[in-house]
């Protein structure tokens, strides 16, 4: 089978980078071992390589769809379900008292991306069931978590979260699906939601759909929104189920992802769908934002692990496709010398560093960001808050740079295999299609890019602005300990300062109350902040390897700890620099895009 993935560097980056074992000094994770997170992450593996990966394209050429009122999606789905609950991989790091495993939800991301890279159209079925069962176990009454948790957790039913509709997509505070109260504690639920993941298949016998809703006479916007869980099937008078009025509409035909059904549900058409309250009225935006956030680090999982495998499969290519003659010897005037492989050009090496430092730094930065989550809910007590601050700044970055730069990546890789790559006999164009979704669902990148500006650099007075600098100092202070990683230390040092006199220029706008103006290219900024949190990662990659080197402690050999530091050298030559321009952009006078401003007709 084909290479789709490296799991030395899922290694590297958990055992040597973040040394992620020694989580399990914390009472949470007593239980476990460095053994026991390979053993888990292997078994995984396997089932990625058995089952997953081989149904990727059947899964593309053989898309969900609607018929007949019933939602067809590929029959592996149905293994997918039993074999991740049978296993308790849905229920990975939910606590022990909910059925859960209890490890680390940095082993969970690890799980995550190898399933993702082994066939990215199946997670969103059990990974939507972990969300919303995860949603219930914090927000919920004991009765609705001893009814839905169970089931869920073992695969048997399914989860999904049902936010947008038609008229409420980014903007949330639009939802207009009503709660109307009912004597028995329910409440009637009625309206429309789209695009809703795993909304239907028959592979489990009921889905828990956690729906935002608007109870009766509740405030307009974001304040008025509550959360309930609204069953496809609801317990009947005698505990059998039946029918509770969801009605599947359709199932949206997509680009990408296409075994992934997206459906449209309508909710009490015939007056008779019910739904429970999670928590309190009017919270429900609150709560949805905590599975939002997972969803928000698991798209980004998608959008590297796709590009992960896409350049596996680039890489393979590159090294056995025979074209042109190096120009060292003659060049392709020297026709009686054999062509060599293209690997060997400096413009297709070019390419695939990219694809590695893409990749590989945005892998690091999840299980940096995972890390962060664990140490804010199970770490020392006086750190929580700390990391936390840590994981709320950086999710924006999590979901983007992978999604952005991952379909960049994946470009790149299909002109690697140049007219091969276009077609569909070699997987580099569903890759292409399949990761563009990411930069779109969980929040727009330009959403994200709201959120990391206008919100997250900002929160708490620059408190986690500040905490995150002190990590790349940390990180800067480690590699220059060794001379030949003391240039880059620098570089990273400047690129530090580069972001911060961007961010100070952007808050005089603020300052002046011109707040459109200083969220105007947020995107830029995006851009721009990610690519110095991935040089941090990197240069954290690259002393981690030149420690292990230099001490002899080396699980692994020199050619592959080499292969991390010139990568990191990649990214600082072609990658980084480009905070430059982006600075000149954020920074330049003219205002272009603010109606008001420049308000010239796009025609
Ligand atoms: C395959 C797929 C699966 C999905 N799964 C789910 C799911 O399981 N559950 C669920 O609830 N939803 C799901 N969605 C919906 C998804 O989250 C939305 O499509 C997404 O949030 C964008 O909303 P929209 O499509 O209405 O676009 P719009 O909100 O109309 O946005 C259109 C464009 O305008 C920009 N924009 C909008 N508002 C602003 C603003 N204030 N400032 C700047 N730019 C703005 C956006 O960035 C975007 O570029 C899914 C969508 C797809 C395609």
């Amino acid at each position: 089978m084909a290479k789709y993935m490296c799991m030395d560097t899922i290694r590297f980056v958990l055992h040597e980078m973040l040394q992620v074992e020694q989580l399990c000094e914390l009472p949470r994770f007593k239980d476990y071992d460095k053994d026991s997170f390979d053993l888990l992450l292997d078994s995984i593996k396997t089932f990625g390589d058995q089952v997953m990966h081989p149904t990727l394209k059947e899964m593309d050429s053989d898309p969900a769809r609607y018929e007949d009122g019933k939602i067809i999606v590929h029959p592996v789905v149905g293994e997918q379900m039993k074999t991740s609950g049978e296993n308790g991989w849905i229920g990975i790091s939910f606590d022990y008292e909910h059925g859960g495993m209890q490890l680390p939800y940095t082993i969970h991301a690890a799980n995550s991306f190898i399933m993702q890279a082994a066939n990215n159209h199946l997670p969103p079925y059990s990974g939507l069931t972990e969300g919303s069962a995860h949603l219930i176990t914090t927000f919920g009454s004991q009765e609705l978590i001893d009814y839905y948790v169970p089931n869920m957790l073992s695969g048997k039913w399914g989860g999904t979260m049902c936010l947008t509709e038609p008229q409420a997509g980014s903007s949330l505070s639009d939802i207009t699906t009503a709660a109307v109260p009912n004597e028995d504690g329910s409440y009637n639920i009625t309206g429309q939601k789209i695009f809703i993941t795993a909304g239907d298949h028959e592979y489990v016998e009921n889905i828990a759909h956690l729906v935002l809703a608007r109870i009766e006479g509740a405030p307009l916007g974001t304040k008025g929104i509550s959360l309930f869980v609204v069953p496809k099937k609801r317990s009947g008078d005698n505990g059998n189920l039946i029918s509770n009025d969801v009605i599947t509409a359709g199932d949206f035909q997509k680009m990408g992802q296409r075994g992934s059904c997206t459906t449209h549900l309508s909710f009490g058409e015939k007056g008779d769908c019910k739904g429970w309250l999670v928590g309190a009225p009017n919270k429900g935006l609150k709560y949805m934002f905590q599975m939002m956030n997972g969803a928000r680090i698991d798209v980004g999982i998608t959008g590297a692990s796709i590009a992960t495998a896409a350049y596996y499969a680039s890489l393979q290519y590159a090294k056995e496709r025979p074209q042109g003659r190096r120009i060292q010897s003659g060049g392709n005037k020297n026709v009686d010398k054999d062509q060599t492989t293209i690997i060997n050009h400096p413009d297709v090496r070019r390419m695939l560093f990219l694809q590695k430092a893409v990749t590989e730094g945005a892998t690091a930065l999840i299980f940096q960001a995972a890390h962060y989550h664990d140490l804010s809910t199970a770490g020392p007590e006086e750190d929580r808050e700390r990391n936390h601050n840590l994981l709320e700044l950086l999710t924006p970055i999590v979901k983007t740079y992978p999604s952005e730069m991952g379909r960049v990546s994946i470009s790149n890789g299909l002109q690697v295999l140049g007219g091969y790559g276009f077609c569909t006999e070699f997987p580099l164009e569903q890759y292409y299609r399949d990761v563009r979704i990411t930069a779109i669902y969980e929040g727009t990148t330009g959403i994200q890019s709201l959120d990391l500006l206008g919100r997250k650099v900002v929160m708490k007075n620059g408190e986690a602005m500040k905490q995150l600098t002190a990590e790349v100092i940390g990180a800067i202070k480690a590699a220059s300990n060794y001379d030949d990683l003391k240039p880059y230390a620098e570089q990273l040092k400047t690129a530090s300062k580069t972001l911060e006199a961007t961010i100070m220029h952007l808050l005089g706008y603020a300052m002046k109350g011109d707040h459109e103006r200083y969220i105007a290219d947020a995107t830029l900024f995006m851009e721009m902040m990610s690519n110095v949190v991935i040089a941090w990662q990197w240069l954290k990659l690259a002393t981690t390897a030149k420690t292990a080197m230099i001490t002899g402690n080396n699980t692994y050999d020199t050619a592959f700890y080499e292969s991390k530091i010139h990568t990191m050298k990649f990214f600082y030559k072609y990658e980084l620099p480009k905070i430059n321009s982006l600075k000149e952009s954020l920074m330049h006078p003219d205002s272009l895009t603010i109606l008001e401003e420049a308000n010239v007709e796009l025609a």
